[in-house]
């Protein structure tokens, strides 16, 4: 297991000798002692990766898919290492981060493999006499700074776009899950990545993520996280006008209509909010459903959620595992106070387990809560297992609820009525919309957010022109100049 910064090819110590332990959140026993950045190492990667850059950049696009292809070979066929390793760092099942995590991540390094001499400039039709021709270019050094709800996943939406264009990465994981994007690394030098290329810096968000946002010689910063954390980095961007990129929270909305197929509804549903705990950006955290269908939807709803199994995340039959940190644990749970407080209403779960042998982790079991529309639970990201539901009347009601928050990431809708489908998905804001399913993602979809979910897109042809600049060139083919100052 790798524990050191990865910094110009090498792993290496702190400069200044500090680290922090990553804890396994199923009894918080710690797993390793892993090396914190500080400015000295940000300003250490950002003088590899300005070495690395003029190759980098001037390699044939070819050449470079062909390392982003034979980093996703190895990704598989270290498969089980990592999803054993993510399990440990984050508290996601190991069924999850084997068949969906590992593969998502080798997928994305390969979509981007192969886009990385498939995406091409274009040539304008301009006045006659021109040549007029638009080129893509790298940004030039990135930084990317990472949360911890899918830490091996997002090593490759943020690196995998940024390196198939061109550009040379400094990423900081979240300092509560530093390892399997180490472990990423070790494989990237494995690969032949040249040394500067990418530079992994663990550390603390305040200081490495904050100096990264800062940096004067960082061209672009990316970042998925909080809405609040989101700001600051715009703020710190400001000092050389860096191009930002945010992935921030969401509150997704998952309409019910009263035509919908329930069973659908129920399996769709516990996959929206309870995969990974819900510790997703993209959760289905709020159920508006159907007068005239809620008591059947909730009633199944919540006997599903009863079987769900959770557990220690290494066991293949664990369906839930633990969430991600204590803090974050007791933060998700006192929003059951918020919510009672409020006048909402427990459907199930809004405890930890009892079970005995789950006492020192960080588990929640499965909740479901009535809330109005106004109440924090139905407005704040949670963050966790944790579903508010709101009944409706009219398709109007219905849309006015999911677009009552300040966010606008993902959003759900189901029924058997294809006008009213896609009528509705035009008008929920937000940035992407699942119809009779959820939570589907693809290295071939755009994936981001609108309002405080952000700017910006991760993910297929949008994520290259994220990470690139044009170019306008002009020639004069055969025009005459005109006399501007005849004499
Ligand atoms: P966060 O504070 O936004 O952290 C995300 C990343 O930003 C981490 O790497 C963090 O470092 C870093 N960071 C923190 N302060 C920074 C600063 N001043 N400048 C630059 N980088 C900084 O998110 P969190 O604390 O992990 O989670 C809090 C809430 O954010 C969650 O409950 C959830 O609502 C939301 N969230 C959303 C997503 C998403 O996918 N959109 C993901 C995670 C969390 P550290 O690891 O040292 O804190
Ligand atoms: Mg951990």
């Amino acid at each position: 297991m790798q524990t050191q910064l990865f910094i110009g090819g090498r792993f290496v110590p702190a400069a200044n000798g500090e680290t922090l332990a990553s804890l396994n959140p199923h009894d918080n026993s710690v797993i390793a002692e892993v090396a914190m950045a500080g400015p000295a190492d940000v300003d250490r990667a950002v003088a590899a990766a300005k070495a690395a850059f003029p190759k980098w950049s001037n390699l044939a696009a070819m050449e470079r898919g062909r390392l982003l292809l034979k980093l996703a070979d190895a990704i598989e066929a270290n498969a089980d290492a990592l999803a054993r390793l993510e399990s440990l760092d984050t508290g996601h099942p190991i069924r999850d981060t084997r068949n969906l995590d590992v593969p998502r991540t080798a997928a994305t390094f390969r979509y981007f493999g192969g886009m990385a001499d498939k995406f091409e400039g274009s040539v304008i039709p301009v006045e006659q006499g021109f040549l007029n021709y638009m080129t893509r270019e790298p940004v030039g050094i990135v930084g990317q700074v990472v949360p911890w709800n899918f830490p091996l996943m997002f090593t490759s939406w943020k690196m995998a776009p940024a390196l198939a264009a061109g550009n040379c990465v400094i990423m900081k994981p979240a300092e509560l899950t530093p390892l399997s994007s180490l472990a990423i690394a070790e494989l990237m030098a494995e690969v032949g990545f040249p040394e500067g290329v990418v530079n992994i810096l663990p550390g603390l968000g305040h200081v490495a993520g904050q100096y990264i946002a800062e940096h004067p010689e960082i061209s672009k910063v990316a970042f998925t996280g909080s809405t609040a954390i989101g700001r600051k980095i715009v703020q710190a961007s400001s000092g050389n006008l860096k191009k930002v990129q945010l992935e921030l929270g969401g509150k997704g909305a998952n309409i019910v209509f009263g035509d919908a197929n329930i069973d659908a509804v129920v399996q769709g549903s516990a996959f929206a909010i309870f995969h990974n705990q819900g510790q997703a950006c993209i959760a289905g955290s709020r159920m508006i459903v159907h007068e005239s269908i809620a008591d059947e939807v909730l009633e199944k709803f919540a006997a599903l959620s009863r079987t769900i199994r959770i557990g220690n995340p290494l066991d293949p039959l664990t369906e839930m595992g633990p969430l991600t940190s204590r803090q974050h644990r007791d933060r998700v749970l006192s929003f059951v106070d918020v919510a009672r407080e409020q006048g909402g209403r427990v459907l199930a779960g809004g405890k930890a387990p009892d079970d005995a042998a789950l006492a020192n982790g960080c588990y929640v079991e499965p909740t479901i809560v009535q809330a109005k529309p106004e109440h924090r639970v139905s407005q704040e990201e949670v963050f966790g297992p944790f579903m508010t539901v709101t009944t409706f009347r009219t398709d109007e009601e219905a849309l006015a609820i999911a677009n009552g928050t300040e966010y606008g990431l993902g959003a759900g809708l189901w029924t058997r009525d294809l006008q009213r489908a896609h009528l509705v998905a035009r008008e929920i804001r937000a940035g992407m919309v699942w119809i009779n399913c959820y939570k589907r993602v693809s290295p071939a979809s755009p994936f981001g957010g609108v309002g405080a979910s952000g700017y910006g897109r991760e993910m297929g042809f949008e994520a290259m022109r994220e990470y690139t600049q044009p170019k306008s060139v002009w020639v004069n083919v055969d025009a005459q100049i005109p006399p501007y100052y005849p004499r």
